[in-house]
């Protein structure tokens, strides 16, 4: 269960992304939000997960939290990725920032691609959650693994069946722990997380 750019095809310049400053500080105030709820964070073992996008501009990129920075509480502009291009069929993107995109980020391309109005996505984990909301909410079948071509079409699919509804939450049954919130906004995403972590946590 490695999040870092490995399975897939990754098109990395690595250079300064420019990120305006308005995004950067809204995917800090909901990722920090969540890193004090243990929903993005590292295990034991130094691998870190969870990660969150932002959309920019009415098109298909977005700015996404880099691979390997999971363990930190904050994170700087440069631990932040700008995702131009992707290619679900070639399983692959093409990034530029001083750290490489998250190797979910074809997750969160998915839902962009298919739902136009969606402008921030939050992916997390949470066992107990992962547990709580399985087959109860619209859940990826259990033989798709995480950052395959098939998981971002089986994403894209579903996403676009529930954009309508109020709780835009996905979970990712062969990607255990993972789950996939998305709204017009990231804040909007975010609430969601959190207020279904806090309506599980004490069950
Ligand atoms: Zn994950």
């Amino acid at each position: 269960m490695t999040e870092g750019c490995i399975k897939f095809n990754c098109n990395w310049e690595q250079s300064v992304a420019q990120i305006p400053e308005a995004i950067y500080n809204q995917l800090e105030t909901a990722r920090s939000a969540l890193y004090r709820l243990g929903l993005i964070g590292m295990y034991p073992d130094g691998i870190g997960f969870g990660n969150i996008s932002v959309r920019l501009g009415g098109g298909l990129s977005f700015v996404i939290t880099g691979s390997a920075t999971g363990q930190f509480a904050q994170l700087k502009p440069e631990h932040y990725a700008l995702v131009r291009e992707f290619s679900f069929s070639d399983n692959s993107i093409s990034c530029i920032g001083q750290t490489k995109a998250s190797a979910e980020s074809l997750s969160h391309a998915a839902v962009y691609e298919s739902c136009p109005d969606v402008g921030a996505v939050v992916h997390v984990h949470s066992l107990y959650l992962w547990e709580k909301l399985l087959d109860r909410f619209p859940t990826t079948s259990s033989g798709i693994e995480y950052g395959t071509p098939e998981m971002a079409f089986a994403i894209a699919g579903l996403a676009s069946e529930i954009n309508g509804r109020a709780g835009k939450v996905i979970v990712m049954g062969g990607h255990r722990e993972g789950i996939l919130a998305f709204g017009s906004t990231l804040s909007e995403a975010t609430e969601e997380i959190i207020k279904m972590h806090n309506q599980y946590k004490n069950d």
